[in-house]
């Protein structure tokens, strides 16, 4: 009979906003590889099936809550629900963003609401549901993705980059709220990776922001979660308040 006595008797459980495609999805996978429950979670339920699936099929575990994000009450209550289903939270990705780009001049207040809403509103959310699961467990990564957009700005993006530079701030203050209680909360801040979010970018434009970049190439949803595994990794616990932006070289901010 194989000792088992060494391994852990129970799986993390993590939290993965906006995994149905792109970055989330890819985050969802690694950290299935690395043995962590996922709660799949974005408004679609279709996709967040066939990955669990997948997962599964991979010999990992996985739940699905379709959910919108910008709906406080149904985040929280999704969040609540996998805390009494799993009976633990330890890893929460604040991932699912959109974007409603325009100029300042010309963007509505509806525009820039919604982006708030879904891209800083939800993490905020979010994280006041998971908080306490996390501290009595004293154990917990948060890790919200931002964008090297809130670090730098971006012309026609100044309701995405308000969103993702407030990141910065809410995850600062969390790392300081809760740190004592063995609770770490970063910023992973992406460049330009190829998702459906930067599909449509002319070639022109992906080959200017190339040109930017010492690694001369646009980034992979794994390269992300290959970021997303190290900030929430067992031992990465002294690593805290912190933004990493992944993103070839093209900030170095
Ligand atoms: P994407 O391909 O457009 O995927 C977005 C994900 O978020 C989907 O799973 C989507 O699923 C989910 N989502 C959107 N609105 C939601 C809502 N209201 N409630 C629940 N889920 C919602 O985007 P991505 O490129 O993977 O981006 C992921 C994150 O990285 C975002 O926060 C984005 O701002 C950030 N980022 C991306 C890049 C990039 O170059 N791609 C760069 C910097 C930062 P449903 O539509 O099914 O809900």
């Amino acid at each position: 009979m194989a000792d088992n006595s060494t391994q852990e008797d129970f799986k993390r459980v993590a939290f993965v906003t906006g995994a149905s495609r792109g970055i989330g999805r890819a985050i969802a996978k690694r950290l299935a590889n690395e043995n962590r429950h996922v709660v799949l979670v974005s408004r679609t339920e279709s996709p967040l099936n066939d990955l669990a699936h997948e997962i599964e099929q991979a010999g990992g575990s996985a739940s699905v809550r379709a959910v919108d994000v910008g709906d406080g009450e149904a985040l929280a209550g999704a969040i609540e629900s996998a805390v009494k289903e799993l009976g633990r939270l330890d890893i929460l990705v604040n991932n699912a963003g959109i974007t409603r780009d325009n100029l300042v001049l010309r963007m509505s207040d509806e525009e820039f609401d919604d982006v708030i809403r879904v891209n800083l509103r939800s993490v905020f959310v979010a994280i006041r549901a998971a908080a306490r699961p996390m501290m009595k467990g004293r154990f917990g990564r948060i890790v919200n993705i931002a964008s090297t957009s809130g670090l730098v700005g971006n012309a026609g993006q100044a309701n995405y980059a308000a969103s993702k530079a407030g990141l910065v701030g809410l995850t600062r203050t969390i790392a300081r709220e809760l740190g004592s209680k063995g609770v770490t909360a970063n910023v992973i801040a992406p460049g330009f990776i190829e998702t459906d979010m930067t599909a449509n970018l002319p070639d022109q434009v992906k080959d200017g922001v190339k040109a930017m970049m010492a690694l001369r190439r646009l980034g992979t949803p794994e390269d992300i979660a290959a970021a997303v595994a190290y900030v929430s990794a067992e031992d990465a616990g002294f690593l805290t308040g912190q933004v990493i932006a992944v993103d070839g070289g093209l900030t170095m901010c």
